[in-house]
């Protein structure tokens, strides 16, 4: 049976075009349509938005996207392989879709989006969490996304919402909170795809804040976490001692006790460090 887009189900789309999923290349694809829609669904309103979606596969999300009403994809795909399945996609969608054929780690797509944009994507974990890490940490914020809606493993999911005193709170949790508003929407259990992975997976949505939550030096701050969380067992007098000689009394300026653990520290009091570093 044809899916409402008038196009063939995901199933049938694979089997034609022959894709057959990589493991190389993160394939665990969607093949429910209901699914794929409910996840644009969470993206928000996407009527007057740019969608730029890495990692299109055979088109499921893609399709979620357009029929959901998205003014314009633009889909970075890898895998040569797909591009005729999408280019299905697009004659759907006169003018709505455009594909480019590359790896997301290196193509630069600004040129081709018009704002405001926003982001979606089921990625190979590895590289959802590498561009994750670079949209949030841009040379100049407001960042040129308004919402990023990607799916992670569970795992990497929950580090990227952990409250401060969980052991899934670390530097992608704070550098999450510091410039945007992060939550888990969506879980989904490996069954949800095919193949399915060997975990369960879940979709965070990430809100760009328009400043940062708390003023902090961005170099100064990522060092800061990063030589605490480094050493996260150690009181934070000891995982910082590098930092200054006289950490003990900057740790007691940003309202932090030198004997707490990286861990029970909350992202007002790291960016209260990083001033108190630089200062
Ligand atoms: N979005 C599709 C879906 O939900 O069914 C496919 C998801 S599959 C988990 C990941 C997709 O990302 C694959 O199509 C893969 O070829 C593509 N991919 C992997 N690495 C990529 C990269 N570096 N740049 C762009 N696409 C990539």
């Amino acid at each position: 049976m044809a899916a409402i887009d008038g196009l063939p189900p995901l199933r049938d789309v694979i089997s034609t075009h022959g894709l057959a999923a990589k493991k190389s290349l993160g394939q665990n694809f969607l093949l429910d349509l209901n699914l794929t829609a409910k996840i644009a669904r969470q993206a928000g309103d996407l009527s007057e938005c740019d969608v730029l979606e890495i990692g299109p596969g055979p088109g499921g999300l893609t399709r979620g996207l357009l029929a959901e009403g998205a003014r314009r994809v633009l889909a970075i795909e890898k895998d040569a392989r797909c591009l005729p399945a999408l280019a299905e996609v697009a004659a759907a969608y006169p003018g709505r879709l455009e594909v480019v054929n590359g790896d997301a780690l290196e193509v630069d797509p600004l040129a081709m989006l018009t704002p405001p944009i926003r982001v979606a994507a089921n990625l190979p974990y590895n590289v959802g969490t590498e561009l994750l890490v670079r949209w949030l940490t841009p040379d100049v914020w407001p960042p040129f996304w308004q919402s990023l809606t990607l799916m992670f493993q569970r795992e990497v999911a929950e580090r990227i919402v952990a409250a401060p005193g969980s052991k899934a709170y670390g530097r992608l949790a704070l550098l999450a909170s510091w410039r945007a508003d992060a939550r888990i929407v969506l879980n989904l259990p490996p069954e949800a795809f095919t193949p399915p992975p060997k975990v369960s997976s879940a979709v965070v949505h990430l809100t760009a804040l328009p400043e940062p939550r708390y003023p902090a030096d961005p170099k100064v701050l990522e060092r800061v976490v990063a030589m605490a969380f480094n050493q996260r067992r150690k009181m934070l007098r000891a995982a910082l001692k590098g930092l200054a000689p006289d950490i003990e009394d900057r740790l007691i300026a940003a309202g932090i006790k030198p004997t707490d653990r990286a861990e029970t520290v909350t992202l007002e009091q790291f960016c209260a460090l990083a001033r108190a570093v630089k200062g």
